[in-house]
């Protein structure tokens, strides 16, 4: 389309919504809060197409719909007007306000949930090809029935079920209008008389939410749509490890083993940077600690790899509902250089937790020389851990 915004949307919204109880007409029943035509029309307003909108309600409720499409603050409602007694009459009583916009998009006030990218999407086919529904793909099978037996087993590939918004030039819906009031053909929808044209009408995929507020289970799905996702629940985490260095062992840290004279002395391979961010994780899930979990005085953990312990954490906090989010981590070492050992270190950690790399992070320090570590007697090593609750 040329010019950005050229299309007017009527919006119907005169339905009695018996089913849905209650005493408000369907359009007015609250959702989250607003009422069911003001979701819609503030979503139509959202589509950059739509210039203007027109809403079709009963005679009887224009005020109130006046009301409060003012009070809910609706952009781009150019008229209020009232509809006929039945759908496809109130279709056409709100096409007598579009004037001389090329394309007109309309749409069921039932639908509170409908994506503005769809209606541009509907507006911008039909003003290329003509017509344009908004549908989704059939996912369940079909049967037709005669009394209470199958008698056919339709051909699912190729059903879609029609929605709104549907968008046609606007000359090309009110031929269709007046040919099917001419004939006495009543639609369901404004495609179907467009069709009756002999006119192709093109199909434009929906979002999934867009449903119909029918029954009151509709209701219910549609506020869990609109309802604000709830906050997220963090938890934080704190470990602390040391051990001793000594001869003749390997020093492993972070899960790679580093050349060095001395090793990290202990039940298991030492390794105190794991060590550390275990008991973090373990303490951000209110696990307890990692002596609780793999006791030394259990000899099954005797010369344990440390990183097959981090995966069993891991599950461990992931079984109690916790994913993990980040970890960081300082070493207190005054030799040797870890640096170099930095990726290789977050590789082996980030994969036993089983979180990308960059949700882990390790730096290291020297004491400068003062006390145990500074004497070069131990490596110790602190961790901070986040999780975030998995849903
Ligand atoms: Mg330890």
């Amino acid at each position: 389309m040329s010019s950005a915004a050229s299309a007017a949307a009527v919006i119907v919204a005169a339905g009695r919504g018996q089913r849905l109880g209650g005493t408000l007409p369907k359009a007015f029943i609250p959702l989250a809060g607003v009422p069911m035509v003001v979701h819609a029309a503030q979503r139509v307003a959202q589509s950059p197409a739509v210039a203007r909108i027109i809403v079709v309600v009963r005679g009887e409720d224009i005020d109130l719909a006046r009301t409060l499409l003012t009070t809910y603050q609706t952009p781009k409602v150019s008229s209020v007007v009232a509809g006929g007694d039945h759908r496809q009459a109130s279709v056409l009583a709100g096409l007598a306000q579009v004037g001389s916009a090329p394309v007109a998009v309309i749409h069921d006030g039932a639908r509170p949930l409908v994506s503005p990218d769809v209606v541009t999407a509907v507006i911008m086919t039909a003003s290329q090809t003509g017509a344009a529904t908004a549908a989704v793909p059939l996912r369940e099978t079909v049967k037709r029935v005669e009394g209470a037996t199958v008698t056919q087993t339709l051909d699912r590939e190729r059903l879609w079920i029609a929605r709104t918004p549907q968008a046609f030039q606007t000359d090309l819906l009110m031929q269709a209008h007046h040919r099917a009031n001419a004939e006495g053909f009543v639609g369901t929808d404004d495609a179907v008389l467009v069709e009756r044209l002999g006119q192709g009408v093109r199909i434009v995929e929906d979002a999934p939410q867009n449903l119909k507020v029918t029954v009151p289970s509709d209701r219910e799905l549609a506020e869990m749509y609109l309802r604000p996702s709830p906050p997220r629940v963090m938890r934080t985490g704190l470990g602390y490890d040391t051990h001793r260095l000594v001869p003749g062992r390997p020093l492993r840290l972070g899960g790679v083993t580093i050349p060095s004279p001395r090793g990290l002395l202990g039940h298991s391979d030492a390794d105190v940077l794991a060590h550390a961010v275990m008991d973090a994780l373990l303490g951000a899930a209110g696990l307890g600690d990692i002596g609780q979990h793999f006791p030394s005085t259990d000899r099954a953990w005797k010369d344990a790899d440390s990183i097959e312990l981090l995966r069993r954490v891991t599950s461990m906090v992931n079984a109690a509902g916790w994913r993990i989010v980040h970890v960081d981590s300082v070493v207190l070492a005054e030799a040797p250089h870890l640096a170099p050992y930095f990726a290789s270190m977050r590789e082996h950690l980030a994969a036993a937790m089983r979180v990308d790399a960059s949700s882990v992070s390790i730096k290291a320090t020297t004491t400068e020389g003062l006390g145990a570590i500074g004497r070069h007697e131990g490596i110790a090593a602190h961790a901070v851990a986040t999780l975030e609750a998995a849903s």
